[in-house]
């Protein structure tokens, strides 16, 4: 029987991220899941778990969690860089420091991630890297400027990572959703935005792709052999245009 290797998520305390926890743990892996609130992963009780209180753009905490869990579970086979942020404003009207935000943790906290376990993979000559991008990081929408200036950069660094770690056998893949229904619209601070983007969702008839199919998608990239590269996903629900 084939042991099950350590998979880390960020991001996991909701949303994609705690799907991703569940259907792992039910697969069987071992877990590092990292996120603010640790109350909520905690809450999973899943077995085989660590649960660390981690700010992805705190890289020396973000790697002390990592090299715990390796220290229980042995190497890191999968990253998933997963955790992000999406406030949406105006390129005129919105405060900067809400732009800072998206890059530091959108962009900043996937470099982290990756220069964390990618000298261990070159090594072992074998991993997985799965960073979460979005349909954003494809193509432009309105009040999401710096949103789809993180994500466009995700999409970027991935293509890049893959030019460094391909002739290691590292795979490195960029998932890119559009929308699901999570917290993630939640932390925009405008609500007349918020309301715009209900009245879009009602608009393309609901939306009915979930957290779990997106975790479906990305559980089947990584079971695929390591010699098959699924290197860039884009899914959508079937009525979004
Ligand atoms: P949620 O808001 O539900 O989840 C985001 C997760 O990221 C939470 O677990 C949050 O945990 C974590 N997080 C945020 N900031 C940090 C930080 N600084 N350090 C560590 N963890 C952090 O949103 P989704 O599940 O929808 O989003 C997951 C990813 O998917 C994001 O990268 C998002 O951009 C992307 N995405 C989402 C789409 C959607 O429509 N839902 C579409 C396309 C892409 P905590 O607050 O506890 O730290």
């Amino acid at each position: 029987m084939d042991m099950k290797k350590l998979v880390v998520i960020t991001g996991a305390s909701s949303g994609f991220g705690l799907a991703l926890a569940k259907r792992f743990a039910n697969a069987g892996y071992p877990l590092l899941l990292l996120a603010r609130r640790l109350d909520k992963m905690t809450a999973l009780e899943l077995p085989n778990t660590l649960c660390r209180q981690v700010d992805v753009t705190d890289k020396p905490a973000f790697a002390t969690a990592v090299a715990e869990a390796e220290s229980v579970y042995g190497p890191t086979d999968l990253l998933i860089n997963n955790a992000g942020v999406m406030l949406l404003g105006s390129i005129e009207n919105q405060d900067p420091l809400e732009w800072q935000k998206m890059l530091d943790v959108n962009v900043m906290g996937v470099l982290n991630g990756m220069q964390i376990v990618m000298n261990s993979m070159k090594q072992r000559q074998t991993g997985t890297i799965i960073n979460v991008s979005s349909i954003a990081g494809k193509q432009p929408f309105a009040t999401h400027a710096a949103y789809c200036a993180s994500k466009y950069g995700v999409t970027g660094l991935t293509a890049v990572a893959r030019a460094e770690l391909s002739a290691s056998n590292v795979r490195v893949l960029s998932i890119c959703p559009g929308a699901v229904s999570t917290e993630l619209l939640g932390h925009t601070s405008d609500p007349a935005i918020i309301e715009g983007y209900q009245q879009w969702k009602q608009s393309v008839g609901a939306i009915h792709i979930t957290a779990d199919d997106i975790a479906q998608t990305i559980q089947f990239s990584y079971e695929l052999p390591q010699a098959v590269s699924l290197r860039e996903i884009i899914i959508t629900d079937t009525k979004q245009d």
